[in-house]
């Protein structure tokens, strides 16, 4: 879920930019990197995602608190939307605030139980009896304090839950960590189930029955919509239809086409692995000449190509993973970012993540990585490194509104092709790129972690439901109900 008015309060702080060499200490846990991270010196060069203020030019070091700020990029949509109250707590020194009301999409109803869904800064209301937790975004635990005690307790998954309790210490309420795919009980009459978002790690859905009606009702949260999901969905409701779903309607624009995550992922790990075997000099040299993949791939390196992807602090790990994999690589994550990633170590493949930067080829660092400091400090085992920037998709018509005057005629129409249609991702998106800076190759990528226009529609016509209630740009309800009403008519057919 994103909130604009964030996005433009970000814009007017400043980026700690440090360059850190951090020995590790024996007591870092260096048991689950698979590396023998504890005897060597580990450069850390990545920079604090925390928004400080900055006085002047002095580099300000901050080595225990560089993974607090936990974001992802703000989508492309909607730059005009506002939905949501203003939600940052005010400093000691502001008159009083304006109460905080929990907007009504952030409440569910259920038979004598009410609970809330990813809202944490707004004031106490006696009738919420349990608060859930989708996912480790700050636009989603925003208020979560050590003292936050609007609630006895908090649900969410394991891995949120050991983040939640890493980072706040919170001591006034309870954090519980649900498994995935199993029924827990809430209440006599209701109970919830947790299914993986495909979002970032740890990220979850939340399906509600209440027994007292037999009602299910799906809270999506963030997500990336694919089949497993819908396989799941369909598995507990056992042939019930859903009563609601609130649903992430961030890109609900029948221009945000973007290419299925697994494929991008899949491709850009292909692209790394033929610059591998190949050699990156000659690609890099002739790429903007017509010629084939074999000729631009003809020399060898001299030394190994490192890969580095950026990242924000939780997020854009599936890319990593998928090139890490592909070339038989460890994956590096710098000792910072590492006390942010030891909370969900397990989610993780077994013995993929390192702390030790000299066994790995793949790097996953701070977004705000300066990445000519990064390269000269590992300029004796590498020439030069590819740098994968996972990006929103590039719309050359992301603020055409005309579609909102579209009759149903033409929605059903898109609808319908959007379907069928599918958004070709091939290793031609980055030999069209070359953008190198020097000795440094960017290469942006689509990755996405929220549904896509299409993955909206796939997922909306596939499960059986009544009613729709979006989470994002709640402004466009009335035209986003268009949309709704004829995924509706795909549960007749
Ligand atoms: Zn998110």
């Amino acid at each position: 879920m994103k909130r604009v008015t964030k996005r433009v309060l970000r814009t007017q702080s400043r980026t700690l930019f440090d360059l850190r060499f951090v020995r590790v200490k024996s007591s870092v846990d260096s048991a689950g990197s698979g590396s023998s991270a504890t005897e060597s010196e580990i450069i850390d060069l990545t920079q604090s995602d925390d928004d400080v203020s900055v006085a002047g030019p002095e580099i300000e070091v901050k080595l225990d608190s560089s993974c607090e700020e936990t974001e992802e990029p703000e989508p492309k949509v909607e730059p005009e939307t506002k939905v949501e109250p203003e939600a940052q707590a005010t400093t000691a020194n502001k008159p009083a605030r304006k109460p905080r009301v929990m907007p009504w999409f952030k409440k569910l109803a259920f038979n004598g139980i009410t609970v809330s869904v990813d809202c944490f800064n707004c004031d106490k209301e006696p009738d919420i009896d349990l608060y859930f937790l989708s996912h480790f975004h700050s636009d989603h635990y925003g208020g979560l304090k050590k003292s936050w005690c609007n609630g006895s307790t908090i649900f969410t998954s394991i891995h949120t839950a050991n983040l939640v309790k890493w980072k706040f210490k919170v001591n006034q309420c309870k954090v519980v960590g649900l498994p995935l795919h199993e029924w827990t009980s809430l209440s006599e009459n209701l109970r919830v189930v947790l299914l993986d978002a495909n979002h970032c790690p740890g990220s979850v859905i939340f399906l509600f029955h209440d027994s007292g009606d037999n009602s299910y009702v799906l809270h999506t949260g963030d997500f990336r919509a694919n089949e497993s999901i819908v396989q799941h969905v369909n598995a507990f409701l056992q042939g019930n239809k859903l009563q609601s779903i609130y649903l992430d309607t961030t890109y609900l624009n029948p221009h945000f086409r973007f290419p299925d995550l697994q494929k991008v992922c899949d491709v850009t790990a292909d692209f790394a692995s033929l610059l591998v075997k190949k050699g990156l000099n000659n690609f890099i040299n002739r790429a903007n000449k017509q010629r084939s993949i074999s000729q631009y791939l003809s020399l060898s390196q001299a030394k190994p190509i490192l890969f580095v992807v950026l990242s924000y602090s939780i997020g854009k790990e599936h890319l990593a993973i998928a090139i890490a994999k592909k070339i038989n690589s460890k994956l590096y994550v710098p000792h910072t970012k590492y006390q942010l990633v030891k909370q969900y170590l397990s989610w993780f493949p077994e013995d993929l993540v390192t702390t030790d930067h000299t066994s790995a080829n793949v790097h996953l660092v701070s977004m705000h990585t300066d990445l000519d400091k990064y390269l000269s400090q590992l300029s004796d085992s590498v020439d030069s490194i590819v740098v994968f920037k996972p990006t929103g998709w590039t719309f050359s018509n992301q603020y055409d509104k005309s579609y909102m005057l579209w009759e149903d005629a033409q929605r059903e129409k898109c609808v319908r092709e959007t379907l069928e249609s599918d958004t070709p991702f091939t290793v031609d998106h980055f030999i069209r790129q070359k953008k190198s800076q020097g000795k440094i190759y960017q290469f942006n990528v689509p990755y996405s972690e929220h549904s896509s226009f299409k993955d909206l529609c796939f997922f909306s016509t596939s499960l059986m439901w009544d009613k729709i209630i979006p989470t994002v740009n709640l402004s466009r309800y009335q035209e986003m109900q268009h949309w709704f009403n004829i995924w509706k008519s795909y549960q007749k057919n």
